[in-house]
């Protein structure tokens, strides 16, 4: 039964002991959500307490640890700073300071994220645009830079903190429309966030207009939402008062010749289960719009081959299109969410071996780093003479240079890396893509990530 009265309301550090449901745990537990809540972002609203969360066993639910600070995310040192912090209830302003200086150890901006990629139009900087691989723009709008609930695990999760100058935003599509008209190659457009399905009717309806007009001479044909309200708000689509504006809208998109794909974030299996979730999905399907699924593969939510199978499985049932499995990037609390690349693969394996082809749509394990997506197709031996050397086999799913897509390159095998920089070169002192580059500005690239 779809309640359709449902309101949206957010809970977050000031009011999170509320929660009716938390009246099952300590006071302990409590404080140390506020402890770690104070320094990592954290935002959950009703709907994944009272339909996703099972509170019977919160402790070992996924949802819970999606979305609620867990005390291992902050390393011991740092977790007793802000908890003699708040026991000592120091001003606002160096509770700030504590926090910031937490927060910069954690690889914030993961370098290059900020300044990388930023397009010129007319001489001047477009800086709510990014634009790496030929074919695709993301555009942050300034009014879809939060989310209806956080993710533990978020790779921009330094800009809902509000540390200075982390924001992507603009207002200006006009710029952005410019853009995309001396742009020919470019083919879609990927609003992105945050989450852009948190913006009013009133307010995406502008971002979107300019594709349907008369006079539009961009040359997108798709139209990309990367969101993650199916997962955490479906009442968007059900409830919400501008929830017929939306799907009247989608529709118009398609209709115009435009391809609307929702690149949907679903983390877990229990996303799916909801009479919400479904509806939302099929009122978003009758659209004509496409969904597609992805999400990184995070320690402690969903390190299970079983339930990635059984989740794309479920995502084709419902509908939808299996589409990326990513490695959970180096920033944030990743000691507590990073799986090594060799059981990344192998879950990624375990899972696709299980499956139809109609669901091995989906690529992964994929990580973006600053050369590109590289995914991890496998691990082999390699006979070099009397000997054997054993590697990552690798290929890049999108490049910088589109000429890098494609093409196997090997790294040695190492069975603790975890992302693209713990990697070294097999067979070669360099990387194929690094050809040309010095030895620090290939550390810098490899190091930093971007999108
Ligand atoms: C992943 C990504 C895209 C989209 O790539 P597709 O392979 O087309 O899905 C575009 N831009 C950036 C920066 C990305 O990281």
């Amino acid at each position: 039964m779809i309640n359709n009265e449902m309101k949206y309301k957010a809970y977050q550090v000031h009011n999170f002991r509320t929660i009716p449901q938390l009246n099952v745990m300590s006071e302990e537990e409590k404080q140390n959500i506020e402890i770690v809540g104070n320094v990592l972002p954290f935002k959950v609203n009703n709907y994944v307490i009272d339909e996703l969360i099972n509170w019977e066993d919160y402790l070992n639910d996924p949802i819970f640890r999606l979305t609620f600070p867990q005390k291992e995310m902050l390393y011991e040192e740092d977790f007793k700073t802000m908890q003699l912090a708040l026991k000592n209830k120091v001003s606002k302003e160096e509770l700030k300071l504590i926090a910031d200086s937490i927060r910069s150890k954690l690889n914030p901006h993961p370098a290059g994220q900020l300044e990388m990629n930023v397009p010129t139009f007319q001489g001047e900087k477009l800086d709510g645009i990014q634009h790496k691989y030929e074919q695709t723009v993301l555009f942050f709008p300034s009014s879809g830079q939060t989310c209806h609930s956080y993710c533990t695990f978020c790779f921009r999760w330094a800009q809902f903190v509000g540390m200075d100058g982390l924001k992507f935003a603009t207002r200006e599509t006009e710029k952005l429309i410019g853009y995309l008209e001396e742009h020919q190659e470019v083919t879609d457009i990927l609003f992105t966030g945050g989450d852009p399905m948190i913006m009013s009717f009133k307010v995406f309806r502008q971002y979107i207009e300019p594709f349907l007009a008369e006079d539009n001479k961009t040359n997108i044909q798709t139209i990309r939402i990367g969101t993650k309200a199916l997962g955490f708000w479906p009442y968007k689509f059900i409830t919400d008062k501008d929830a017929k504006e939306f799907l009247e809208l989608f529709k118009r998109i398609v209709d115009s010749g435009i391809n609307l794909s929702f690149m949907a974030h679903f983390n877990h299996l229990n996303e799916l289960k909801t009479e919400a979730v479904k509806e939302a999905i099929k009122l978003i399907r009758a659209t004509g719009a496409q969904i597609r699924t992805q999400s990184p593969l995070i320690k402690n939510i969903n390190d299970d081959a079983d339930m990635w199978a059984e989740m794309w499985r479920e995502q084709v049932n419902l509908n939808m299109i299996p589409y990326y499995m990513f490695v959970e990037r180096d920033t944030g609390a990743r000691h507590y969410f990073e799986v090594p690349l060799e059981r990344t693969w192998e879950i990624f394996q375990k899972a696709y071996q299980q499956v139809s082809g109609v669901c091995r749509t989906v690529r992964g394990p994929s990580m973006s780093c600053t050369p590109g997506k590289v995914e991890i197709l496998g691990i082999k031996e390699i006979p070099v003479g009397n000997n054997v050397e054993k590697v990552f086999v690798l290929q890049m799913i999108q490049g910088r240079n589109p000429d890098w897509v494609n093409r196997p390159f090997f790294a040695k095998y190492d069975p603790d890396a975890r992302w693209m920089d713990d990697l070294q070169p097999a067979f070669s002192s360099k990387f194929f893509f690094e050809e040309g580059e010095s030895t620090i500005l290939k550390k810098q690239h490899i190091n930093s990530i971007s999108a």
